[in-house]
């Protein structure tokens, strides 16, 4: 009977912490779900440079930074991880890949122990996020927090109102009018006037973060945009 038990904890462990890596199957040994190697050098790097970083990506002015970890790659294991954050409850895995976003940032000096910087995760909608159990976004501003020691916004401080379609396969312009008016910034005071760097898993046209970008801007400075992928 005990060995039963032990064998049933055993399986549930395994369960709950996957012993392989995602990407490449090798077995994993402290890490979890992504080994070091994988998480070096199985994605491409996207470049850094300032708020034009990539081409079809057209940032307003008055964004500074734009900074991504890696390019998208559409029907890859980087789409697949991300898709495994975001539904398949690997929330920790979030928070993981946050980390690796927030070394970035460090090192482009966009983050630095001495900044009150304040990081705002795209907000959820609360019905979406009740399904999901968590913002995929909070779990890798976790991450960046982590390394960076900066502060994450107050949840009630902006608030999703608009449960808006998933955005693949639109057009930007279908896109843009698809999140107008999609959050609303419920207390603004809670941004005690620190500059914002919004954090999210992915960024396409950036449609959703700039309006986001742009409520947020009323009421105190935003740096840039920061994800894990630019698509
Ligand atoms: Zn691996």
């Amino acid at each position: 009977m005990r060995k039963f038990i032990s064998m049933v904890a055993r399986d549930v462990r395994e369960l709950l912490y996957p012993v392989i890596c995602l990407v490449c199957g090798d077995r994993l040994r402290d890490e979890t779900h992504l080994c070091s190697f994988c998480l070096d050098h199985a994605f491409e790097p996207a470049n850094s440079e300032g708020n034009d970083a990539c081409e079809g990506l057209i940032m307003p002015e008055w964004i500074r930074m734009q900074d991504s970890l890696w390019e998208f790659d559409k029907g890859g294991f980087l789409q697949d991880v991300l898709h495994q954050v975001k539904y398949s409850g690997l929330a920790a895995l979030g928070v993981t890949l946050g980390r690796q976003l927030g070394y970035k940032l460090r090192r482009n000096r966009w983050l630095t122990a001495d900044m009150k910087t304040v990081l705002l995760p795209v907000p959820l909608h609360p019905a979406r996020k009740r399904k999901r159990g968590y913002n995929q976004s909070a779990k890798i501003a976790e991450g960046v927090a982590d390394v960076t020691g900066s502060v994450i916004a107050d949840e009630k401080a902006v608030i999703r109102v608009k449960k808006t379609r998933t955005q693949t396969g639109l057009s930007a312009r279908v896109r843009r009018a698809n999140i107008d008016s999609a959050f609303r910034l419920q207390h603004k005071e809670l941004f005690r006037d620190e500059p914002v760097i919004i954090i999210d898993d992915v960024i396409t046209t950036g449609a959703t973060t700039l309006e986001l970008a742009g409520l947020v801007r009323k009421h105190t400075d935003v740096i840039g945009i920061a994800t894990i992928a630019r698509a």
